[in-house]
């Protein structure tokens, strides 16, 4: 589902953010990344997303040769994929039910079916009774929820989630990595970059490891 294979990644500087770095994960399963600020992984994330480009190497993602692709064809490979980030980037102006729905009105779908989908993936994510508010108004834990249940709201292959509990307490991370767990269960593939030593150990998860652009670790 993911597959790098010799990539690097060199910012003008050189930043040598990502060295010959090799890995594959298959489809379904949930991994973590971790590694200290400045290790690579959100170099990574963009490069997953096709947000930015390898410098060299091959990055194989959802059945797509990212270094081949045609600018044409990003934004069919974009609905293979979701993101999450650490910061929600919900839209203030717009309701729960607004902000979940945006990736299906792009897609151009019809307003019932919108309509149908958001509710499912509202009740999924546990906002059903939500959908109305706007993000100001609802907790951090909501928020991510929402965020998530915007990534997914198209049914990618893979989720990508750049240290989605980075702004909760504990208990609501808990909550958002469980939600987490029920996506992957249901067969997307899903990796998760953090911070929290703790989670990862409780979690029992294979566990990449970044350091210096280098993957030093890949362990369950
Ligand atoms: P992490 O997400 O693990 O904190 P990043 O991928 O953000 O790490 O950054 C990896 C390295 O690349 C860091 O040294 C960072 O300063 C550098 N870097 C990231 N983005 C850019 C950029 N757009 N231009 C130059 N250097 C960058
Ligand atoms: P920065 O140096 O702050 O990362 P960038 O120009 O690289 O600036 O990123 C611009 C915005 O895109 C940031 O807000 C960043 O969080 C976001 N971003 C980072 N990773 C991805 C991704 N994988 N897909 C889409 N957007 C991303």
């Amino acid at each position: 589902m993911i597959e790098f294979s010799h990539v690097y990644k060199t910012y003008p500087g050189p930043v040598h953010a990502l060295k010959n770095v090799d890995l594959r994960i298959d489809q379904g399963e949930f991994v973590f990344l971790t590694g200290p600020s400045g290790a690579g992984k959100t170099t990574l994330f963009k490069m997953i997303s096709a947000y930015d480009t390898a410098t060299s190497g091959d990055v194989k993602v959802a059945g797509y040769d990212l270094l081949s692709i045609r600018n044409s064809q990003i934004p069919f490979f974009r609905r293979k994929i979701g993101v999450v980030f650490q910061d929600f980037k919900l839209l203030k102006d717009k309701t729960i039910f607004e902000n979940v729905a945006l990736p299906l009105q792009i897609r151009g779908d019809k307003n019932p079916a919108i309509h149908r989908r958001v509710h499912e993936v509202l009740e999924q994510v546990g906002l059903g009774h939500k959908h109305d508010q706007y993000p100001e108004f609802i907790s951090g834990g909501e928020q991510q929820r929402t965020a998530i249940a915007r990534a997914i709201i198209h049914q990618p292959g893979v989720l990508i989630a750049d240290e989605p509990t980075g702004n909760l307490d504990p208990r609501l991370s808990e909550e958002i990595m469980d939600l987490l767990e029920r996506v992957c269960a249901q067969g997307t593939t899903v990796f998760v970059a953090t911070h929290d030593h703790e989670m990862v150990k409780r979690r029992n998860k294979r566990t990449l490891t970044l350091r210096d652009g280098i993957i030093t670790g890949d362990t369950k």
